[in-house]
């Protein structure tokens, strides 16, 4: 998929032939969960209560396919909504191809290069790594440019790196950060500033469309205090303000119902991503102590009698089947491959460019000063500018230097895929997973990568058998 959506039309079928079939304001949540996640604004709803998936009987399904090209996509629940016959189907979905409009699915789909998250979340892993060859040094470099309050290559929403290599304000986002603010202030839900960014265009650092995590780790970043931090390493100013404490202080007591819910979410690896195959809602975790006031941890459905599912069996699961995925030198590679691509060079490629234009017109400014010393001109100031000139130049040196061992070589990732020791669970978790379905009988994994077909990686965990106990 190339182009992010940012539009859906959302369709629903309801049958009743099946038992504990999803209902339509069950399959309509999902999608419009979808949609909130992803960051893709809901531009129409149709549902049809038909006994079969035949077309004739669906007046919203014909509807919805006359309409088509009123949105980038056309979402469902899941495939089997769209259409059950087998002729029908291809025949629909070229229709949609027609208008540009693409089918996606809101219970097996995976968002737009996930590769970037697995990046993302890996990243500073990495940086620890001490499997890497250059990590120790890169990693002193880090520090020292650290001590200088220096971006490292950083991207922080509201800032660039300025001509000094430190953070400096981007006032088109500084604006949008400011108005966060404001509106949590005012009370407004995460999700609603999230989704009216989205629509004016704010995008992560990744190019994604804004989401509610983008927008919750704004509100909690200190950096807009002008707390510059990186590996530990801490200055209060040293970087520009954009929020007064008066105002971040204000913004954190705002917790509607939603917020408070997923603050206590935190500690869960696998916080909204784990989901309700019956009812297509998020299971949410939930702690407390039982008898014998033994701890407990669960993610459980708080709409319907789906068993709950036990926090450490689920999360060791699933991590002990992604180590044994990223154990295989061959998988580990491949993943490495997919990522590194997707994500190396985006950031340190602009940081590259800009340093080589440094570098450039350093050396034509000594030149020309040079000329004009040969040719007997001796301009005022010019021992100063000289200094100026070859500090830049130096400067754009050590950054190409830093820059060249930042670049990641797919075979050091893939070796700290499979033996990185600051590898924890949790990154694994937080870096691979995109979605956990739960049913009665087995768990179905969502990984955040593709397979060569263009197929997310799927995990198939079987649930135990046995009852829960709890003590
Ligand atoms: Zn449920």
């Amino acid at each position: 998929m190339s182009q992010a959506a940012r539009t859906a039309a959302l369709y629903a079928r309801f049958s009743s032939s099946k038992q504990r079939e999803a209902s339509i304001d069950d399959q309509l949540r999902a999608c419009r969960e979808w949609c909130r996640r992803e960051g893709v604004a809901v531009v129409a709803e149709y549902a049809d209560y038909a006994i079969s998936g035949r077309t004739d009987e669906r007046p919203q399904f014909q509807e919805m396919i006359a309409n088509a090209g009123e949105s980038d996509i056309v979402l469902v629940y899941m495939m089997d909504r769209f259409s059950r016959d087998p002729y029908d189907a291809p025949l629909y979905k070229h229709e949609l191809a027609k208008s540009g409009v693409r089918l996606v699915s809101a219970m097996e789909a995976i968002p737009e290069s996930p590769e970037g998250i697995i990046y993302e979340k890996l990243l500073e892993g990495l940086a620890a790594c001490e499997s890497r060859k250059t990590s120790v040094r890169v990693r002193r470099g880090m520090e020292g440019n650290a001590i200088k309050c220096l971006t490292n290559g950083v991207r922080v929403y509201g800032y660039r790196t300025g001509e000094d290599g430190r953070y400096e304000v981007v006032p088109e986002e500084a604006a949008f950060v400011k108005e966060a603010f404001r509106r949590r202030i005012g009370g407004e839900a995460c999700n609603s500033i999230a989704r009216d960014f989205a629509e004016r265009g704010v995008v992560t650092s990744t190019g994604r469309p804004c989401g509610y995590t983008m927008v919750y780790q704004m509100l909690h970043n200190e950096k807009y205090l002008g707390k510059y931090s990186w590996g530990g390493i801490t200055f209060e100013g040293g970087m520009p303000r954009i929020i007064d404490d008066g105002q971040y202080g204000r913004a954190q007591k705002v917790k509607g119902k939603k917020q408070r819910r997923n603050e206590s979410w935190g500690t869960f690896a696998l916080a909204n991503k784990v989901m309700c195959a019956r009812c297509g809602r998020n299971m949410p975790g939930v702690s407390g102590r039982g008898r014998c006031s033994v701890k407990y941890e669960y993610y459980g459905c708080t709409s319907c009698r789906m068993k709950a599912v036990r926090r450490d069996w689920l999360e060791g699961q699933i991590v002990g089947r992604i180590r044994e995925l990223l154990g295989d030198h061959e998988e580990a590679l491949r993943i490495a491959r997919i990522v590194v691509e997707a994500g190396n060079d985006k950031a340190v490629e602009l940081d590259r460019r800009q340093a080589q234009a440094s570098l450039r017109s350093a050396e034509t400014g000594l030149q020309n000063i040079l000329n004009a010393i040969e040719q007997g001109i001796i301009a005022p100031g010019a021992k100063e500018r000289i200094a100026q000139l070859e500090a830049q130049r130096d400067r754009a040196r050590r950054d190409l230097d830093t820059l060249d061992e930042k670049t990641i070589d797919p075979e050091d990732f893939a070796r700290f895929l499979m033996f990185g020791a600051t590898l924890t669970d949790k990154a694994v978790l937080e870096a691979f997973v995109y979605q956990a379905k739960v049913d009665e009988e087995s768990v179905l994994v969502t990984l955040n990568y593709d397979t060569q077909k263009n197929e997310p990686v799927r995990l198939d965990i079987p649930r135990v058998r046995t009852e829960l106990q709890w003590c």
